[in-house]
């Protein structure tokens, strides 16, 4: 299926039915398999043979729509997570441990900053962040020794600022480290941050991929591109045998392909069980199926919202990576050539009070902690995503108290434009 374009790929990629199977992927909803013999159970057990024996490590439904999104973002491997939370936390806890140190953009969404700030940090893992915007000798200076992953987004949720993947990809890889990306911003039909050097990639499927605010879940997706066993000191969870599955190691059984999500399911889906629901699945399959045809649409309401909030005098400020004014428009171009996503984010003169006033006067895009939904939504993050941020953290994350996020749905352009002109007049 990777031979065929992209919309293809949302279309049919990850499920081929046999002669008279269902056209359509089957929801198995089922806990457990059956199998005639200890011996095949054993087998499953010791990872010998591929198969199903228990839904909290893998299910055949969500094993096809990972298989999609693989392809999709032109991966290896990947793996269906219950959100994008666990997607982003089993991606950097399957290569760190207690003693790990990571460096991650500081312009990432609130969720994750606090993953990896706090959480992360009870866990013995260390982190230094940086700007989106750091130099590569910047860049370089937060690596330590006990280094093992770097991190960022693509599009950062709310910032909107874009990833220099490839400079980033550089110096993670001068440091022997991968670059763990997340795209769900853009989503593969607008940008495969794999073709630009990125090693892993993870999404929050809950967004644009899913598309239509039914199913909350997360993805990760395997290159196949870095080389564990060139780095073996650093990853001995990948290059020494596990003793939980008798001596195996992942990275010599299973290659660079494979040896990722292999580990990751079999150790992390296993101990810490953030399943996706195999309904829920089925619902991020069909959001897949239209991805190709939505994103477009999106990219076409954000732009035209960001112009017109770009031409209004109480608009003091307008971050859309479309826009020519705005500071990450060159890099966009390059990394995100079809647009980015219907994401746009703006302050009004007056700040916190006007951004209240504003929110509380729409009246076609309602109030959420949502984005990327089919319907269009908006958020003031300081009051409620990244309320757990001081000050100072707003400003280094990039969204000041008085910033306004739109995620500019699948409407008419005209109607939302309307019902912001409206809500811009009671100001
Ligand atoms: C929403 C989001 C997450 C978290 O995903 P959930 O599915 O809500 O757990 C992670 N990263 C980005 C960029 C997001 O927008």
């Amino acid at each position: 299926m990777s031979e065929h374009s992209i919309g293809t790929r949302c279309v049919q990629g990850g499920y081929r039915p046999g002669n008279g199977e269902p056209r359509q992927v089957p929801i198995i909803q089922s806990t457990t398999f059956k199998y005639d013999t200890s011996e095949d159970m054993g087998r499953l057990f010791d990872l010998e043979a591929s198969g199903y024996f228990y839904t909290r490590l893998q299910n055949p439904t969500n094993d096809t729509v990972a298989a999609k999104i693989a392809e999709l973002e032109g991966g290896t491997a990947a793996m269906l997570t219950s959100s994008g939370q666990a997607a982003n936390f089993f991606a950097l806890f399957n290569i760190c441990e207690c003693g790990s140190h990571i460096v991650a953009s500081s312009s990432i969404y609130g969720g994750t900053f606090n993953l990896i700030d706090v959480t992360m940090a009870k866990m013995g893992v260390d982190v230094t962040f940086v700007s989106p915007d750091a130099s590569e000798d910047e860049l370089n200076a937060a690596f330590k020794e006990n280094t093992r992953a770097m991190f960022g987004e693509t599009i950062a949720n709310p910032a909107l600022t874009v990833l220099d993947i490839e400079k980033f990809a550089r110096v993670a890889h001068a440091h022997g480290v991968p670059l763990i990306v997340d795209n769900t911003f853009p989503t593969p039909v607008n940008c495969r941050p794999f073709e630009w050097g990125a090693d892993i990639v993870t999404h929050s499927t809950t967004k644009y991929m899913d598309g239509h605010g039914a199913a909350v879940g997360g993805a990760i997706v395997d290159s196949g591109k870095f080389d564990w066993m060139a780095h073996a000191d650093k990853f001995p969870g990948l290059c020494t045998p596990d003793e939980s599955y008798h001596g195996i190691t992942y990275a010599e059984k299973f290659g660079q392909g494979g040896a990722f999500i292999t580990k990751c399911t079999a150790q992390l889906m296993r101990d810490f069980g953030c399943i996706q629901s195999p309904q829920n699945a089925f619902l991020l399959n069909l959001g897949l199926e239209s991805l190709h045809v939505r994103m477009p649409r999106h990219v076409e309401n954000g732009q035209a919202v960001a112009e017109f909030l770009e031409s209004d005098p109480r608009v003091t400020h307008v971050s859309y990576p479309g826009l020519k004014s705005d500071k990450y428009y060159e890099i966009a171009r390059k990394y995100l050539p079809n647009g980015g996503c219907g994401v746009v984010s703006f302050e009004l003169e007056g700040g916190r009070e006007a951004a209240e006033k504003f929110m509380k006067n729409l009246k076609v895009i309602a109030i959420e902690t949502h984005v990327a939904d089919a319907r269009s939504c908006a958020l003031n993050p300081a009051t409620s995503t990244h309320r757990q941020l001081t000050d100072e953290q707003l400003v280094a994350a990039g969204v000041p108290a008085g910033l306004i996020r739109v995620s500019c749905g699948l409407e008419d352009k005209a109607d939302l434009i309307a019902d912001i002109s409206q809500a811009l007049e009671t100001l």
